[in-house]
């Protein structure tokens, strides 16, 4: 049985100082903790959580990652900075990304390449809006997203996190049942298996309003490895309560 993975996701919350209080109060509540901890946070603080989270179990994770090297890609943050913060996990395909910033599955998918390479685990999401759900579109959804990542890393493919994050479910206060949530994990797990023989070690977490009244249910399905938490982790308590949920 492979160790649960909960990631926290900032987004764009915090400040030097905030960011203090949080980390100080998170890593004096960690108590027998049976898996692994991360927080994605904003690139500016890297350094900071760098520093804060140094010999604790909290490991650092970065919010995307640029699908380029190096060079004149004005913003951008590559792979290698990363590696010079410590850092462990990058999401790639957020929503967030997918929507508000026009990534698409190919980029995507370059982004999760380029992590690979550099021995930092893409957390790869994956989720269906309101709208594709209602049209019955959830499944070929996500296996069109995660068949692009598939396709370009197929033979790395068991060294990705997965997460799965249904739009709607997203800052809503709205979390997918436990059961519609194994569902779509069940279909993710198949295709995985398809492609690879260690799918077995892929983590697949589950994202979108998870809290600690609704985390224990959810990771006690059988596929659900973990959680991709937002709001609840900028609360030091309720994301103590995530990570004892998860056994
Ligand atoms: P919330 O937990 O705030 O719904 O956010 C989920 C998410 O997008 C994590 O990446």
């Amino acid at each position: 049985n492979k160790k649960k993975l909960i990631a926290g996701n900032w987004k764009m919350n915090g400040s030097l100082a905030a960011n203090e209080v949080l980390l100080k109060a998170l890593i004096a509540g960690l108590d027998d903790v049976a898996c692994d901890v991360a927080v994605a946070v904003p690139a500016p603080y890297l350094a900071q959580v760098q520093a804060l989270t140094a010999g604790t179990v909290v490991a650092v994770a970065a919010q995307d990652v640029s699908r380029y090297e190096s060079g004149a890609y004005t913003g951008e943050v590559s792979v290698a900075m990363l590696k010079d913060f410590g850092v462990r996990y990058a999401l790639v395909g957020h929503s967030e990304r997918r929507q508000y910033h026009g990534e698409t599955d190919v980029a995507v998918a370059e982004k999760a390449q380029r992590a690979l390479a550099a021995g930092v685990t893409p957390i790869v999401c994956v989720g269906e809006t309101l709208q594709e759900r209602e049209a019955g579109q959830t499944e070929a959804v996500v296996k069109r997203q995660l068949a692009a990542v598939i396709h370009l890393n197929g033979h790395c493919i068991s060294e990705i996190v997965v997460a799965y994050e249904p739009v709607w479910a997203i800052g809503t206060g709205r979390t997918a049942s436990p059961e519609q949530a194994q569902a779509v994990h069940a279909v993710l797990r198949a295709q995985l298996s398809a492609a690879s023989e260690h799918a077995d070690r892929i983590r697949l977490l589950y994202g979108g309003s998870m809290n600690a009244g609704n985390a224990a249910q959810l990771l006690a399905q059988p596929d659900i490895d973990g959680g991709l938490v937002g709001g609840a982790s900028l609360k030091a308590a309720d994301f103590l309560q995530i990570i004892a949920a998860a056994r």
